[in-house]
């Protein structure tokens, strides 16, 4: 049977609010009905219809290795044929511990959660309840999950919608939240100078991927290290995308940059639901039950994000060397697409920071949340939906960060080439 998108979604819509469990999921930025998922394989995705697409979102970061690797499947079986949750501790959850540990030197303790929210949730009130201040500043753009103090803002699905603050938040609360404009060294100095002693913490994507990908400028993650820790702030680093995106380990060690705390997901759950907070042991030891600030969680370091998790950072550790592929295949990717689009004529600012980059419809440079959205997104949407209608499934907002996998080949990034040569003569 046939099953169309627009099928799916009014079933979807009878049933869910709004047809999706997460905003993203519904398209609006692009238009047009979602494409439902059957299945997925490598690089590929199939859609209910059996129609095959280069996958460019990987469930927004997590599928670094591409879709059901045969070693994470094989543990997952593994795994739930020995039961699927405890409410107890297991091994599984020591063992990656310690693998985070490992690989991301600032990191003594962890705490493991089941999505990134929690994690980055979690970080604010032990920030908070450590400092025994309230206040604290992130940036315009980054996102942080969708905790009231993080909603503010913040980035992508928010900024797609046009939803800055969101209804339910109290301004009680928002009003604990400064938000600062990325990569503005003199506004992060003039807020500390204000602010400063007021300020429990500073939370920081150090690449934004949130309002499409916007690396950070030279000097920027240094100074906001240096004056946090001048003034008793603890720096938290949002690392949930960028936590085994370029390395075994996380941004900060390509940079050299320790943060008091660092919050991960995505990728270290293998695709399962997972998120994680670690840091300096004197801050992650006021935890419950070490310490009084209370988290807690019926699924946290659920088995089969263990062992899904488990392996694909085991897989990672003993790949580290792909990674320099992994850039170089997505560098290609980039230039070739820059070249057509400046053959025909349309100005195109791509921000690329390993393998996840978005291309700006615009003449750029993109380097904060405001210049980002100088973008022309109906131009966007054009491309996006053409492509799409080629087989190459990007990232469906603007203002999103579009993902490789170590599963995509370079016939794959020819295939991509050829799709935007022809949607560009079109467009
Ligand atoms: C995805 C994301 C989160 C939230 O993680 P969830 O698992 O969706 O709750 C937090 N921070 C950043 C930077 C993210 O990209």
């Amino acid at each position: 049977m046939n099953k169309t998108r627009s099928d799916c979604f009014i079933k979807a819509r009878r049933v869910i609010s709004g047809g999706v469990n997460s905003p993203v999921r519904a398209w609006r930025a692009v238009g047009g009905n979602p494409v439902f998922v059957d299945r997925a394989q490598g690089s590929k995705i199939y859609d209910v219809s059996g129609k095959e697409y280069i996958d460019y979102v990987l469930s927004w970061g997590p599928m670094i290795l591409g879709h059901a690797p045969a070693k994470v499947t094989a543990a997952i079986c593994n795994t739930a044929k020995k039961g699927t949750s405890f409410g107890a501790p297991t091994q599984a959850e020591t063992q990656m511990a310690k693998l985070i540990t490992e690989a991301i030197p600032s990191i003594q303790l962890v705490r493991l959660t089941s999505s990134g929210t929690e994690a980055t949730m979690t970080a604010i009130r032990l920030a908070r309840g450590f400092t025994g201040r309230n206040m604290i500043a992130k940036f315009d753009g980054c996102y942080h999950g969708h905790s009231d103090s993080l909603l503010i803002k913040a980035g992508s699905g928010v900024a797609t919608l046009g939803i800055p603050d969101s209804p339910g938040v109290p301004k009680e609360l928002a009003r604990l939240t400064l938000s600062l404009p990325y990569n503005d060294i003199s506004a992060l100095e003039k807020a500390i100078d204000t602010h400063g002693s007021n300020l429990a913490a500073i939370i920081v994507e150090p690449v934004a991927g949130n309002m499409g990908v916007v690396p950070p400028q030279k000097g920027f993650l240094e100074k906001l290290r240096e004056l946090t820790a001048k003034n008793g702030i603890l720096l938290i680093f949002d690392e949930v995308i960028t936590g085994f995106r370029f390395t075994f380990g996380g941004y900060q060690n390509l940079i050299g940059i320790k943060p008091d705390l660092t919050c991960l997901g995505k990728i270290i759950g293998g695709g399962m639901p997972v998120g994680a907070i670690g840091g300096k042991k004197e801050i992650m030891e006021k935890l419950a039950p070490a310490g009084d600030i209370y988290q807690a969680g019926t699924l946290s370091g659920n088995p089969l994000a263990m062992s899904a998790g488990l392996t694909t950072l085991n897989i990672i550790k003993s790949k580290i060397n792909s990674f320099a592929l992994l850039d170089k295949k997505t560098e290609r990717l980039c230039s070739e697409m820059e070249k057509l689009f400046s053959e025909k004529g349309i100005p195109v600012c791509i921000n690329r920071c390993g393998s996840m980059f978005t291309i700006f419809f615009q003449q750029g440079p993109v380097y904060d949340l405001k210049t980002a959205k100088k973008s022309d997104t109906a131009l966007f949407a054009r491309f996006f939906q053409a492509m799409l209608k080629k087989g190459v499934w990007l990232a469906p907002s603007q203002f999103e960060s579009v993902f490789i996998s170590f599963a995509h080949t370079n016939a794959d990034i020819d295939q991509t080439i050829d799709a935007c040569s022809k949607t560009l003569k079109n467009l």
